[in-house]
């Protein structure tokens, strides 16, 4: 169909998405000789963006209309530097691709594509873009000194611009038909709250994304911002991966329908073949001092077929030439993306395909991660793309430090020193991980029993009818407090069970049973004291009302991690205050219990990180520990009587065995 303006321009059209079938059928009816008038008068911006522009793919674009200022290589774009950013691109201009999930090294060029990508938007196919990074100052920064500078040096995407000063700020650019928002993932009032049909989000594995842990979460917020554009929407997720449970490995491995990786062609033998860090080679093996490979480049790499030696020019070379293949496949990417048509796509990039990196870097690095366990993390994250996992030999050698913890104490029986029994009990979709650990007046503990109960029926069994027996006497003790992770994380997606904890919760918290139940949760941020009680929920997580009300005690999980640890290291340096094992501990309690690692971020701090699947004793052993804290609501374990004082002993643990009075609770408390 053909429009035919006022001024005798004519401009040849699809029927766009929001026109009727019907509508266009009329439209068209009223064509004479193929030719409708529209009797509009157009602006001269807008007629220039209605012109239907030729659909050149976004690499062919950048090579005509950006223009790169800082940068260690100024000028128009040229793809044959970064080669494989060309199959990123086009890739995410296909109509049938919604996501494109890049684990990429630093220093790969990757969210300049991104911005290639936005800018041949602008030109190409407009729709408001969503920028997020992990914090403001990356936003603005980016809106500044990226983004600004590249419609600002491009003739072609300068002749959007409004004209207005204003219409440049760093948190959204305002072009004539359409705007760009710069929003950070920590703030969600910055998130633009319109409808995007571009979301770019950027290092999406550091702080302000959140992780696997916790529960706000900017990439789902984003994805909602996408829905009206449901059909053409794009959104570009990228990031250095951290750790397995990060957002990048997450998204990669969990949310595309293909990965793909970059496969180089050999200049002497013509193979194509993934590039690996075995075949870079250095003299001296792991005496070598990387400082000296480093700057005096020392490495090449070998191809793999006919073992000739590449230096980083026939790399760049060999990238040229190369192509991404689909993992477990040999097919390339275009015959793929063709023949399949997939909706998410996944590209995994080592530092090693970049023309930015020498192959001498990634040796040094490699040598240097020899040296200490920051610095292999530093090689595994930086330079293979890969996710931080605890290598065995070191995770095994910590797991059995944990076992050290071990007393003679038979499982499932308490000390004679315990004077209160505490539960900690994860929510999981096959059941409750559970750890009872006995306290001492001193806050000395032992671990009597964990494990795993199938179901809410277990779980009132354990909390209400079992009673354990207290080491060489006739007594026994009963769960005094129990505290339930209602919790549910992003990847689990395990609202359902959230929602059966609340119910379930809402029936057993009351008095009348002898042991006191709480729900409990990690706080997303840190808290200014160990625990503090939550706001009243009068509602489930899917909107059932919940008749009394019910309050979750909200725990800085990071503090009773440090806490925990410092407990262990007390008992095995023979401290009063230890936390103790049962002498059957298993292998598999320890590696839950090192599954996470304490690790320091960007910002300087050092937060607990899951370094492997599976940490569920660990949170149980939290909050086991918070339920028996002077900061727990009643107050902890140091107030109850000391059970080795003389006197009448056997009353004071016939109370013990019933549960504590209510005495000791604050009067806020009671009124919850
Ligand atoms: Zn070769």
């Amino acid at each position: 169909m053909t429009l035919l303006f006022k001024e005798k321009e004519e401009i040849r059209v699809k029927r766009p998405k929001w026109c009727s079938e019907d509508l266009w059928q009329t439209l068209t009816g009223l064509m004479v000789g193929g030719i409708l008038t529209v009797n509009v008068a157009f602006s001269k911006a807008e007629r220039k963006i209605l012109r239907k522009r030729k659909q050149i793919k976004p690499s062919v674009w950048s090579e005509k209309h950006r223009v790169l200022v800082k940068s260690v290589l100024p000028g128009l774009w040229k793809n044959s530097v970064t080669p494989y950013l060309v199959g990123i691109v086009d890739a995410a201009a296909l109509p049938y691709i919604r996501e494109i999930i890049i684990c990429k090294a630093p220093q790969t060029g990757v969210s300049e594509i991104a911005h290639n990508f936005v800018g041949s938007r602008i030109d190409l196919a407009p729709g408001d873009v969503l920028y997020t990074f992990p914090e403001e100052n990356t936003a603005r920064g980016n809106a500044k000194d990226r983004v600004t500078p590249m419609i600002l040096n491009s003739v072609r995407l300068r002749s959007y611009l409004t004209g207005y000063e204003k219409d440049l700020a760093s948190d959204r650019i305002n072009l004539q038909h359409m705007t760009i928002y710069f929003a950070w993932a920590g703030s969600p009032s910055s998130m633009a709250n319109k409808p995007i049909r571009y979301a770019i989000s950027d290092e999406i594995d550091k702080p302000g994304f959140g992780n696997a842990k916790k529960e706000a979460d900017p990439l789902d917020q984003i994805d909602k911002r996408l829905t009206t554009y449901r059909d053409i929407s794009k959104h570009w997720k990228i990031s250095t991966p951290t750790v397995a449970t990060g957002n990048v490995w997450q998204e990669l491995n969990h949310n595309t329908d293909v990965i793909f990786e970059f496969h180089v062609k050999c200049p002497f033998c013509e193979q194509l073949q993934l590039m690996k860090m075995t075949q870079i080679k250095w003299e001296g093996g792991s005496k070598a001092d990387p400082r000296e490979i480093k700057n005096k480049k020392l490495a090449w790499y070998e191809c793999e077929a006919c073992k000739e030696h590449w230096d980083d020019n026939i790399r760049n070379k060999a990238a040229r030439h190369g192509d991404w293949i689909a993992r477990g496949s040999s097919i390339a990417i275009e015959t793929y993306l063709e023949k399949f048509r997939p909706a998410n796509i996944g590209f995994h990039l080592p530092a090693w395909n970049s023309y930015f990196v020498s192959l001498s870097e990634c040796a040094a690095a490699f040598l240097k991660g020899l040296e200490n366990k920051k610095k292999l993390k530093d090689f595994r994250n930086g330079f293979e793309a890969l996710p931080w996992e605890e290598y065995e030999v070191l995770a095994k050698q910590e797991d059995e430090e944990v076992l050290k913890c071990k007393t003679d104490l038979p499982p499932q029986v308490v000390p004679e020193s315990a004077v209160a029994l505490t539960a900690g009990f994860d929510l999981h979709k096959a059941g409750f991980p559970y750890v009872v650990r006995a306290w001492a007046k001193d806050f000395t503990s032992w671990l009597i029993d964990y494990g795993h109960l199938g179901n809410w029926q277990d779980l009132e069994r354990l909390l209400f009818e079992t009673v354990y027996p207290v080491y060489n006497s006739d007594r026994q003790m009963r769960i005094w407090r129990a505290g339930l992770d209602t919790g549910g994380s992003k990847y689990k997606k395990e609202i359902s069970s959230t929602e059966e904890a609340y119910l379930w919760l809402q029936e057993n918290t009351g008095h009348s049973r002898a042991c006191r139940v709480w729900g409990c949760k990690g706080s997303s941020n840190p808290l200014p004291t160990k625990l503090k009680m939550g706001s009243i929920l009068n509602k489930t997580p899917s909107g059932k009302p919940l008749r009394m009300g019910m309050r979750l005690v909200l725990l800085d999980t990071d503090k009773f991690k440090d806490m925990f640890y410092d407990r262990m290291f007390k008992a095995l340096s023979g401290e009063q205050g230890g936390a103790w094992l049962h002498n059957e501990t298993t292998l598999e309690y320890a590696r839950q219990i090192t599954a996470e690692e304490k690790q320091v971020n960007e910002k300087g701090v050092e937060t607990w990180e899951l370094i492997r699947a599976d940490n569920h004793y660990l949170d149980c052993e939290c909050i086991a520990s918070a339920l028996a804290d002077w900061e727990w609501p009643g107050g902890g374990v140091n107030l109850f009587p000391d059970p080795n004082q003389a006197g009448n002993k056997a009353e004071k643990r016939g109370n013990q065995e019933h549960g504590i009075g209510p005495k000791n609770r604050p009067s806020w408390f009671n009124k919850r």
